[in-house]
């Protein structure tokens, strides 16, 4: 199966920092930034480089101001050789 790494980008400056990205993101990849914007809001970061791009946390943003990003690997991955049909089957399944 292709592997699906996400992204995002947050305008930090127009955050709110409500934390709903951060409670709707099922990879705990977010958290509040100890730093504040020009707001005086405590901004919303990426803490983990495990994002899938599912866009939970773009989804619920009252603001909309989360972009995400989805990279697809389309490498071919070799799944499983089937061999000797005829006679026996013999299959190998790659780790
Ligand atoms: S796109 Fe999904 S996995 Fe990525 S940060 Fe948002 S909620 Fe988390
Ligand atoms: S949901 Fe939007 S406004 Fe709320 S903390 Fe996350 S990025 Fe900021």
């Amino acid at each position: 199966m292709a592997k699906v790494k996400g992204d995002i980008l947050i305008d930090i400056e127009k955050c709110k920092g409500c934390e709903l990205c951060v409670v709707a993101c099922p990879q705990d990849s977010l958290e509040a930034s100890r730093k504040i914007n020009n707001k005086g809001y405590h901004y919303i970061v990426k803490i983990e480089d495990n994002c899938t791009g599912c866009m939970n946390c773009a989804l619920v943003c009252p603001e909309g101001i989360i972009k995400v990003y989805r990279k697809v690997d389309k490498k071919k991955v070799h799944l499983a050789t089937i061999s000797n049909v005829s006679k026996d089957i013999n299959i190998t399944v790659s780790e």
